[in-house]
C-alpha cells in the first residue's frame, strides 16, 4: 500500500473515450471534472463525449460484432479470466481510486472490487456453459433444436454508487455471451470504469468489443444510440425516474431492457428474532455504502416488545461510527455523492420530525469540506412521511413499530418499489410465510447484505425488469433460436 498515492492512482488512469480499441479525445476537445466528495474539490478532468463520438463507439461496436461472436466460448471465458486476475491483483489501487471519485471508506471500496472481480470470475464459468436443446416434435415427425446466440451490440449505463459492480455485472455476462458493448458510466465516477477498460484491453478482450463513453451529456448522447436501431439491447441500472425515460425511447427500435432500478427495503424484526444477528443485519443492511445503495434498508418495522430495545441498540452502534474522509484509517461513514444528495437526505429527515418522528442520534449535516451526513437513527416514523416511501440514499434508519404479522407485511408491500426486503424471525414457519408474502425480488432472511455474483439479483414492480447474475445473468446478453427440423 505504501508506494499507491492518491496522486498516483488518478494519474494511472486514461481520461479519453475508449472507442474501437484505441484511447481518443472527444471531438469537442472537452473536458470535464471529476470531483472527491470528501473535499469538493476536482481530482482531474475527463473526456466529455459529444453525440458524434457516440455514433463512433456504436459504429465500432457494431463492425466488431460478428468476429466477436465466432470467439470460441473458452477464449471469452478465459479473457474474464485473466481479468478477474488484474482486478485482485491491483485492488488496492482501484480502491483508493474509487474512494477518491465516489467517496465511500477504503475497505467498502476493496469489497467493492472484490465484489465487481467476482462477476469476471462467474461470467468466466458460464461462458461455457451456454446450453441449447434437441427434442422430438410431438407428432414425432419433427425434430427441434434449439441455440442460443448473442444478443448483438449492447447498451450498458450504470449509476455512482457502485463504480465498479455495476459494471462487472453488466460486462460480465455480455463477454461470456459474445456481445459487444458501449458503456457509460456516471459522469460523477467515470475513473474506475476507464481503469477496468484498460484491464479488460490488457487481459486480451479485442478492440471495439468494448467502447467507454464519458459524458457530461448522458441523455443527449445515449438516445441517439438508443433510437438508432443498431444496438440491439440496454442494460441500464440506476433511478426508477430516468428507467422509465429509457424504457419509452427503448419502444421505439423494441430494444431488449435489462432495468435495475431504485429500491425501498423494508427490514421486519419480530420479537422472536434473535436481537444480536437483528441488530447486525440492520447495520449492513443500512450503512453498507454509507446508505448510498438500492438494497440500503429504507424503512425499520420492528414489533413492539422489542422496538425501545432494538432502537436504543441501533443508536448506540450509530454513534460510534467514525466518520470522515473514505481514505482515512477507520473511517465507516464517508460523504455523500453531492451537495444535491445532502439536501435530500436533510429534507427527508426534516419532514419526518415535523410529522412526528422522534431523533435518537444525528439528524443534520456536518460543517463542510466535503458532503457529509451524520448517522441518525429516527423512531415513532409515521405512515405519511416522505421518506417511508422515497429511497433516501444516505446514512438513516427511520423506525416504526407494528404489532402484528398481517400489519407489518402490508406497510413492507406499501411501496411501488419491490427490489429487497428483510426479515428476522426465529421462527421456522414465519420466516417462509413472511418471505413469500413480502412482494420483492429478493429477501434477506436473518440476513442483512443479499448481494452476491452467484445469484440472481433483481426487483419487481417498478425496481425493475429482468436479473444479474447467478445463472439466469447470462441469458439477458442471450436470444433463443429455435430451428424447426424436417426429418
Ligand atoms: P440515475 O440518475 O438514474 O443515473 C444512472 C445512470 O443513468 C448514470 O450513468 C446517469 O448518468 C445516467 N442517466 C441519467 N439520465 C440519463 C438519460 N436521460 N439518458 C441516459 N442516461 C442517463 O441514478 P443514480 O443517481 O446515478 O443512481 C442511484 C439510483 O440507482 C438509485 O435509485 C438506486 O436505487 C439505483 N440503483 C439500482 C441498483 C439495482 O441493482 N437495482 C443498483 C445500484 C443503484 P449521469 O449521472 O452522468 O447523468
Amino acid at each position: 500500500m505504501s508506494s499507491i498515492s492518491e496522486a498516483g492512482v488518478v494519474a494511472a488512469v486514461d481520461k479519453e473515450l475508449f472507442i474501437g480499441g484505441k484511447w481518443v479525445p472527444a471531438t469537442s476537445g472537452k473536458t470535464f471534472p471529476v470531483l472527491d466528495p470528501s473535499t469538493g474539490e476536482a481530482l482531474c478532468e475527463v473526456a466529455d463525449a459529444s453525440p458524434a463520438d457516440g455514433v463512433s463507439a456504436l459504429d465500432a461496436a457494431v463492425a466488431a460484432q460478428a468476429d466477436w461472436a465466432n470467439v470460441a466460448p473458452r477464449e471469452r471465458g478465459e479473457i474474464l479470466r485473466r481479468a478477474y486476475e488484474l482486478l485482485v491483483k491491483r485492488a488496492d489501487e482501484l480502491a483508493l481510486l474509487m474512494t477518491l471519485e465516489m467517496g465511500k471508506p477504503l475497505a467498502e471500496s476493496k469489497g467493492e472490487i472484490t465484489y465487481a472481480a467476482e462477476f469476471f470470475r462467474w461470467f468466466a464459468e458460464e461462458a461455457v456453459r451456454i446450453g441449447g436443446g434437441y427434442a422430438v416434435a410431438p407428432n414425432g415427425a419433427g425434430r427441434f433444436l434449439v441455440t442460443k446466440q448473442p444478443v448483438g451490440p449492447c447498451l450498458l449505463i450504470t449509476p455512482w454508487n457502485f463504480p465498479m459492480a455495476m459494471g462487472t455485472r453488466k460486462i460480465g455476462p455480455a463477454v461470456a455471451a459474445g456481445c459487444t458493448m458501449i458503456i457509460k458510466p456516471a459522469a460523477q465516477t467515470p475513473l474506475s470504469m476507464l481503469a477496468l477498460a484498460a484491464i479488460l484491453a490488457e487481459a486480451g478482450l479485442p478492440e471495439g468489443v468494448l467502447n467507454v463513453l464519458t459524458t457530461s451529456d448522458s441523455g443527449g448522447v445515449m438516445e441517439p444510440l438508443i433510437r438508432d436501431g443498431r444496438a440491439r439491447k440496454l442494460s441500464f441500472t440506476g433511478s426508477t425516474g430516468v428507467g422509465r425515460k429509457l424504457l419509452e425511447q427503448c419502444a421505439d427500435k423494441v430494444l431488449r431492457t435489462s432495468m435495475e432500478l431504485g429500491g425501498n427495503a423494508p427490514f421486519l424484526v419480530f420479537e422472536d428474532a434473535d436481537l444480536d444477528a437483528a441488530v447486525e443485519g440492520a447495520m449492513t443492511a443500512k450503512m453498507r455504502n454509507i446508505g448510498e445503495a438500492c438494497t440500503a434498508a429504507n424503512r425499520f418495522y420492528v414489533q413492539r416488545g422489542i422496538v425501545g430495545e432494538f432502537s436504543r441498540r441501533l443508536t448506540e452502534r450509530m454513534e460510534a461510527l467514525p466518520m470522515g474522509r473514505g481514505t482515512e484509517e477507520g473511517v465507516v461513514v464517508g460523504p455523500l455523492i453531492d451537495e444535491a444528495a445532502v439536501e435530500k437526505v436533510s429534507g427527508l429527515v426534516a419532514d419526518a420530525t415535523e410529522r412526528g418522528a422522534r431523533v435518537l442520534t444525528g439528524g443534520s449535516t456536518v460543517d463542510g469540506p466535503g458532503n457529509f451526513y451524520q448517522a441518525t437513527v429516527l423512531t415513532d416514523v409515521p405512515k405519511d412521511a416522505r421518506l417511508a416511501s422515497e429511497e433516501i440514499f444516505g446514512p438513516v434508519a427511520p423506525i416504526t413499530p407494528f404489532d402484528s404479522e398481517d400489519e407489518a407485511i402490508a406497510a413492507a408491500n406499501d411501496t411501488e418499489f419491490g427490489l429487497v426486503s428483510y426479515v428476522y424471525t426465529s421462527d421456522l414457519k414465519r420466516a417462509f410465510r413472511v418471505s413469500e408474502r413480502l412482494e420483492a425480488g429478493m429477501i434477506g432472511l436473518n440476513q442483512g447484505l443479499v448481494s452476491n455474483p452467484a445469484a440472481p439479483f433483481g426487483g419487481i414492480k417498478q425496481s425493475g425488469l429482468g436479473r444479474e447474475g447467478g445463472t439466469v445473468g447470462i441469458d439477458e446478453f442471450l436470444e433463443t433460436k429455435y430451428i424447426a427440423v424436417a426429418l
